[in-house]
């Protein structure tokens, strides 16, 4: 199976140039140029293997350059002991019609240890099998939760080294202190006085920098990504969309070839990316629930057809989530247009110069059908948190509750079907809004965050997650900020590069 470019045609790639290069030269996204199905039999028989047998069924469609062997070899790696539970994706019932998908079973309790705890793995492989010599050097730009998953996914990684920029007034406090504690001798953060956006587009315009790519050539490195812009991160996530249909058909929850609403808390646009591939494939999807905090560009795009990220920013409590440039939409867009790559060029390109683009009538019909999007502000999900406790006895951290908002949104205009909500992290990574809202009184007697983790625990009985628990004893390594026009040579000089 081939990739080609978002923005051209012509440049095709196999899986694994895809994923070392990690974006197109010329700033395109890789996209499969067709999709692999999977038929209702094949999710029956999925529906008796363990997440790994699951995994690898789904990657093999798509890594067709790789060999069985390989791609096991990548999957147990990634999914074994470093989480905490054999489930690795376990699917939480909260009520007769409604679901949580936990994502955050991994070494850093967010979501993106799902795809980059294999990530890693799938370049290594990826590289060999290219016949790439250079050292890879990985460069992120976080909006907390994947800086951290990406330090320990290529810490002390042969071959590789990674930097990580994240906006340093834009984290919770337990997610800048997963990275300023970074173990591991080939990894360097660093903040920025800005705020993801302004990451993002640093580090998106350091990898397009020919020069330089060329010059780092010359001393035997290239840049590659970890963020969801790389297709190696999003293929992992189509997993635990087919998984969860699965376990639902394993309990006896629904029946074969039933329809489930999948319903995500969205940021880059990357996790609702896989769920919309996942449907493509087959797997029996309603609708798309694309929900948002109070950074609702994606709610009004799908709402209006415009996108026009020239509106406030706001610093909300599901940090992860406050972006205005979701990259992966453009890959939506290139998909639904049918590989219009001018049109996805020329869209792209207004947004860059204009920071808005509108999509034509007959391109947002197909979007509508799919998608559905609302969104809910810090208050909202500081109520949901507290309802859901109460009802339910269930601790939803920020982000997930911002989904499961806009899950209730949907369902009193739609009704019927059974809904499954990504639950995106612990949370423990945000516990100052989650005990805010549990129990404001004990929240407001917390002196610093450890205290408002114990509180948690103490009013909650939630286990504190043991990676999470043992930062309070961890070392500070990294506490370097930059501006944001010096990124740079903040990262050169981190990771010791010349320039
Ligand atoms: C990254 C993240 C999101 C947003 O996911 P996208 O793929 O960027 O849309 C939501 N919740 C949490 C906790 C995250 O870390």
């Amino acid at each position: 199976m081939n990739y080609c470019s978002t923005r051209d045609k012509n440049i095709a790639v196999s899986a694994a140039s895809a994923i070392v290069q990690g974006i197109s030269a010329e700033g395109g996204l890789f996209v499969p140029t067709k999709l692999p199905s999977i038929t209702l039999e094949e999710i029956e028989a999925m529906s008796r293997l363990d997440y790994v047998g699951r995994a690898c069924r789904v990657l093999g469609g798509f890594l067709t350059d790789f060999t069985d062997a390989e791609i096991r070899a990548c999957v147990e790696g990634a999914y074994g002991q470093r989480f905490d539970t054999p489930a690795i994706a376990p699917l939480s019932r909260l009520n007769d019609d409604t679901y949580l998908l936990e994502l955050w079973h991994g070494p850093t309790c967010a979501f993106k240890d799902m795809a980059l705890q294999l990530l890693p793995r799938l370049m290594t492989t990826s590289a060999k099998k290219i016949g790439e010599q250079r050292e890879i050097v990985i460069l992120v730009a976080t909006s907390g939760d994947t800086g951290k998953a990406a330090l320990e996914g290529f810490r002390d990684v042969p071959g590789t080294k990674m930097a990580v920029f994240y906006p340093e007034n834009g984290v919770s406090p337990m997610q800048k202190l997963q990275m300023r504690t970074q173990e591991g001798e080939n990894v360097w953060v660093c903040g920025i006085n800005g705020n993801f956006d302004d990451a993002q587009n640093g580090v998106k315009a350091i990898f397009t920098d020919h020069e330089l790519a060329n010059r780092l050539t010359a001393q035997g490195v290239m840049l590659s990504s970890a963020n969801s812009i790389n297709w190696g991160r999003l293929v992992p996530q189509i997993v635990y969309y087919v998984s969860a249909y699965c376990d639902l058909l394993a309990t006896e929850e629904i029946a074969l070839g039933d329809k489930i609403d999948i319903v995500v808390p969205t940021g880059n646009f990357g996790n609702i990316l896989a769920a919309y591939y996942a449907k493509q494939m087959g797997l029996p999807i309603g609708r798309l629930v694309c929900a948002s905090n109070r950074n609702d560009v994606l709610t009004q795009f799908l709402t209006t057809g415009v996108y026009d990220r020239n509106r406030p920013f706001f610093a909300t409590q599901s940090p992860s989530m406050d972006i205005l440039i979701s990259s992966n939409l453009e890959r939506l867009l290139w998909h639904l247009s049918d590989g219009d790559c001018e049109l996805v060029k020329g869209l792209m390109a207004q947004l860059a110069q204009t920071g808005r683009y509108q999509v034509p009538e007959e391109l947002m019909a197909k979007i509508r059908e799919l998608f559905w999007a609302g969104s809910c502000d810090d208050d909202q999900t500081g109520k949901t948190i507290h309802r859901v406790f109460e009802s339910y006895s269930y601790l939803l951290d920020t982000h997930t509750a911002v989904a499961v908002d806009v899950a209730e949104q949907y369902r009193a205009v739609s009704g019927g079907a059974k809904r499954v909500i990504a639950s995106t992290a612990n949370p423990y990574k945000f516990s100052r809004s989650v005990l805010q809202a549990v129990n404001a009184a004990a929240a407001e007697a917390a002196a610093d965050e450890f205290a408002t983790v114990d509180a948690t625990n103490r009013v909650t009985g939630e286990p504190v997650p043991a990676p999470l628990a043992g930062l309070r004893e961890k070392e500070v390594r990294f506490s370097n900020i930059c501006e944001k026009q010096e990124m740079l040579s903040a990262f050169a000089g981190g990771l010791g590069i010349r320039l």
